[in-house]
């Protein structure tokens, strides 16, 4: 009666929320955050309401990638009001947490915290709601895929073949959930020297978009490595949220993803 989903029930979505988008990674530290947060801003800035759910339940990095940190508000001790950075409307389970602590939950206490942050959330209307997951196959790809209504999945990876390897075993876990996958994102994919202007690929070049291909899925852009990306994320200000050629970049990716 209460409305909440039950096991049997088919996949939902918050209503108001049009759209799930789901940003994965087969390995840590590709960038899948850095990602997640700077196209939730360009959409923002383009005018899109977006909300941004990190399910990177054991590492949240959205909390400092957004500059925002304090516990929700729960009035009726039921419902959650999401916070609001850059334009963006957030959940965290970093919000419910000391920074520094550890998370060390069991499978079911995890996904108890993934479905209370899907559905007792007020993410009110939405134009989408990306989500940050955490890196690889395990529990929470599993039940987000499968317990509720997403659009698709972006994987982001570098070039590297050990990033790549693992970006794989992703996109299969996507094909085997029938999750769409709307393309995959090749992040650190050259270094271009600040003082001469020469370009190094430092995890080599093009292996994510020769990936695209041979799956057969759009490649939806290439990003390099940038220190101006990475202070802008460590100091909770995305780098989409200024004007520099990689807020650019990241325009252009947020316009391909909703038409
Ligand atoms: P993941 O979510 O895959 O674990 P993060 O987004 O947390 O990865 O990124 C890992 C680190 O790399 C962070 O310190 C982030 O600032 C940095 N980073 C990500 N993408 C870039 C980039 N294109 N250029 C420079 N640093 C980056």
């Amino acid at each position: 009666i209460g409305g909440h989903p039950k096991p049997q029930d088919g996949p939902t979505k918050p209503s108001g929320v049009q759209r799930i988008v789901a940003i994965g990674s087969g390995k840590g530290g590709v960038g899948k955050s850095t990602v997640s947060t700077n196209i939730a801003v360009a959409l923002a800035k383009q005018g899109r309401k977006v909300g941004l759910l990190d399910a990177d339940i054991y590492g949240p990095s959205i909390p400092r990638m957004m500059g925002v940190n304090k516990r929700p508000a729960s009035p009726d001790g039921k419902t959650i009001i999401p916070l609001h950075a850059h334009g963006v409307t957030l959940m965290s389970i970093g919000f419910m947490m000391e920074e520094g602590k550890a998370t060390i939950w069991r499978g079911p206490m995890l996904m108890g915290a993934l479905q209370q942050m899907l559905g007792q959330v007020e993410w009110g209307e939405l134009d989408v709601l990306i989500v940050d997951l955490p890196p690889g196959t395990g529990d929470v790809q599993l039940t987000l895929c499968t317990k509720s209504e997403l659009t698709g999945a972006i994987v982001v990876s570098t070039p590297q073949d050990v990033a790549l390897i693992d970006a794989r075993k992703a996109l299969d876990m996507f094909a085997t959930l029938k999750t769409p996958v709307l393309g995959l994102i090749e992040n650190m994919s050259m270094f271009v020297c600040p003082d001469c202007g020469s370009e190094h690929e430092i995890f080599g070049r093009g292996g994510v978009a020769a990936e695209a291909s041979t799956m057969g899925v759009p490649l939806l852009g290439t990003l390099p490595i940038d220190l101006e990306t990475r202070l802008a994320g460590d100091n909770g200000t995305p780098v989409a949220a200024g004007d520099s050629p990689m807020a650019l970049a990241y325009a252009r990716i947020a316009e391909g993803l909703i038409k």
